[in-house]
């Protein structure tokens, strides 16, 4: 990582940007430019990997653009692969910490049809056009040149201004651009989040104003900003700026449906303002554990009642299922969401017996048990109260404890099996089987000492006697 930059590093003047952003390329962006230019090409890096580089943040990903075709750039870099359908050439790097390069021939955008991606691309060596159809000043700078000539920093919308200014602004006129493309917004918002910037007034407006065209854009491109708002340093920022801008209301109206929705918590504050200060109190790891944050409470504008939200979780939980359904989430994430918003409502008091803790980790999963632990801090940060508000620590310490007794919480820790059974009773395979040995579980967990063969044998004898005289 020698080569890359560390957030916070070495700052010159001129706003504290990094202008040279030259000396902080990793080794694997000099090679792959010298390449390219030795071969005849104009070559330049672009977009976020420079604006974070001179921000002397370290880049998600590293983007050059070439007058070379895609073909003759795949035939420069023979390990490249070459996805025609983006006209990207995806070099990998050779180095963990930077991933595979993006090498994008030069290009103007032309014929947005259905305010989203362009219908059609002209290739281009004017890095001028390239630059104009970049959505934000600060990501439409580049630093390189042509083939033979010196190496400088083209920035033809005056990104660095904004850049040392901390503010989003859109390159040409924000109404526009955000009509050829609705995700530009949600962009504008999530890199709001991510670099902890502003977005200028005009784009601000003109977001009001085009906001219900995220409508068109499809489920995974909505998913992917909001998996990256969430994981940002000012998540909370963001979302607020999501509900005021009007973006909300239309990539997710069942969010937006919490605002104005009272609740007991933080005076003055409604349900909204407690998903966002709960998302502010979700770690981030488990990376899903901050849209579980965000989505517990999805059911309660629909169950309220008296000031009561009775059976929230579970309309929450199905009301989640349906939105992460429309985002194409992933099912193996979505499925967990959903099961931490259908638990989230448990309500630990010390009077519960050992038995009534073990039936809490039998339901809950003991998979889930520390995910669950995870949002229910966060609930209660969103609650305005102290993480672990509820005696949450008290909780945990004797979840763990019957955790490492031993005890059998599940059907194969049992004393006894199905032949054992279908041999002491003489059944056939049936369902009996099953529902007996669930029976003897149940009885376990509330008394492990049955959990002999002996003793459940017995048991089950008298199970199926008292079945018989029913
Ligand atoms: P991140 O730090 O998350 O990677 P980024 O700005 O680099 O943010 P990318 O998706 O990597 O985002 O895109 C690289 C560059 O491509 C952007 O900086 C911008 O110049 C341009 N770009 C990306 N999406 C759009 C879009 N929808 N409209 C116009 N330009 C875009
Ligand atoms: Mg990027």
């Amino acid at each position: 990582m020698a080569d890359v930059p560390v957030p916070g590093e070495e700052l010159t003047p001129d706003g504290g940007l990094r202008v040279d952003p030259s000396p902080a390329l990793p080794a694997a962006v000099h090679d792959m430019l010298d390449r390219l230019w030795s071969a005849g090409h104009a070559a330049y890096v672009v977009g976020g990997s420079l604006r974070d580089t001179m921000l002397g943040r370290v880049p998600a990903d590293w983007d050059l653009t070439t007058s070379a075709l895609p073909e003759q750039t795949a035939a420069l870099f023979p390990e490249a692969a070459y996805e025609n359908a983006f006209g990207s050439v995806v070099v990998p790097s050779g180095d963990d910490a930077i991933g595979d390069v993006d090498i994008t021939t030069m290009r103007s955008d032309h014929d947005y049809a259905d305010f989203r991606r362009p219908h059609r691309v002209d290739f281009t060596d004017s890095i001028e056009l390239d630059l104009a159809r970049r959505d934000f000043t600060v990501n439409a700078i580049a630093w390189g040149g042509e083939a033979v000539g010196t190496r400088h920093l083209v920035d033809p919308h005056d990104g660095r201004d904004d850049l040392a200014r901390q503010t989003l602004r859109a390159v040409g006129e924000p109404a526009t651009r955000f009509g050829e493309d609705a995700l530009r917004m949600l962009r504008a918002v999530r890199l709001a989040a991510t670099l902890g910037f502003g977005i200028e007034t005009a784009a601000f407006e003109a977001i009001r104003e085009k906001a219900d065209l995220v409508r068109h854009l499809s489920g995974e491109r909505i998913a992917a900003e909001m998996r990256l708002l969430l994981a940002a340093t000012d998540r909370t920022a963001g979302l607020r700026l999501l509900a005021d801008t009007g973006l909300l209301e239309h990539a997710a109206p069942e969010l937006a449906a919490q605002r104005g929705v009272p609740q007991n918590k933080v005076p003055g504050e409604d349900l909204w303002d407690h998903s966002v200060r709960s998302v502010g109190g979700a770690v981030a790891d488990p990376p899903y554990l901050r849209l579980a944050a965000l989505l517990h409470d999805l059911g309660k504008p629909s169950t309220m009642a008296d000031g009561r939200f009775v059976g929230h979780e579970s309309v929450g939980a199905d009301m989640a299922r349906a939105l992460l359904d429309r985002w194409h989430w992933p099912t193996a994430e979505r499925d967990l969401v959903v099961h931490l918003i259908r638990q989230h409502m448990f309500g630990y008091v010390p009077r519960w017996s050992d038995a009534a803790v073990r039936r809490f980790i039998v339901k809950v999963g003991p998979g889930a048990l520390d995910d669950l632990f995870l949002l229910r801090e966060a609930d209660n940060v969103g609650s305005g109260l102290p993480p672990d508000a509820g005696r949450l620590t008290e909780f945990r310490s004797r979840v763990r404890r019957e955790l490492d007794s031993g005890a059998a919480l599940d059907l194969r820790s049992l004393a006894v099996d199905g032949s054992d059974l279908m041999t002491e009773f003489g059944w056939q395979p049936g369902p009996i089987v099953g529902t007996t040995l669930q029976r003897l579980l149940d009885r376990v967990i509330g008394d492990p000492t049955l959990n002999t063969r002996d003793r459940l044998l017995s048991v089950a004898r008298s199970i199926v006697a008292a079945d018989g005289r029913s």
